[in-house]
């Protein structure tokens, strides 16, 4: 699989799928989530609805993802997972990086071969950016699945440097 950094807005990018860190309610948030749920319209929140009223009535386990429509966005799909609130006391990487395979699986069950990803966890849910960045890359470099091409979006030119050195460094 092909890995892209790039600096923007996630909802812009033109994939098969963009991925979204979601809260598990999959009732919307802040953040990214916020922006998708704008820019992608009612259509997104209603799928999301039905699969709080359906499979995932006790909310979406962290880690796991699924998948709706994108609604008037560019991509095909939104893919939402929720990303593990940072915390010290415990190493919750694995379920960091859980967030980006189960992501990928389901963009494998799609059959979507591009999937933009923003940097899950590292805004409200306050993983510290260098470590979400170093996670996302290990997590996407081991990933086995038939997506060709994965996207990091990083928002905002700091991460984006931040990122680059990251990924150069291994
Ligand atoms: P979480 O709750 O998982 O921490 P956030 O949405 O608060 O999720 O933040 C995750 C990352 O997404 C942060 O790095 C934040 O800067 C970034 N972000 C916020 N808005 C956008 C956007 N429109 N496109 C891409 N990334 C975004």
């Amino acid at each position: 699989m092909h890995i892209e950094l790039v600096e923007g807005d996630i909802t812009t990018q033109r994939v098969d799928a963009i991925v979204n860190a979601a809260n598990s309610s999959l009732l919307g948030g802040g953040g990214v989530d916020g922006a998708i749920h704008r820019k992608g319209g009612p259509a997104i929140l209603e799928e999301c609805r039905a699969l709080r009223a359906s499979r995932y009535g006790g909310g979406l386990p962290t880690g796991r993802a699924v998948a709706t429509t994108a609604g008037n966005l560019p991509a095909r799909w939104v893919i939402h997972t929720v990303g593990p609130v940072y915390r010290e006391a415990e190493d919750l990487s694995g379920v960091l990086r859980a967030c980006y395979t189960s992501s990928l699986a389901v963009a494998d069950e799609l059959g979507a071969t591009s999937v933009a990803f923003p940097l899950i966890s590292a805004g409200v849910y306050g993983w510290p950016p260098d470590d979400a960045i170093f996670q996302a890359l290990t997590a996407l470099r081991d990933a086995t699945t038939q997506v060709e091409s994965a996207r990091l979006v990083l928002f905002g030119e700091h991460l984006y440097t931040l990122a680059k050195e990251i990924a150069t460094r291994g």
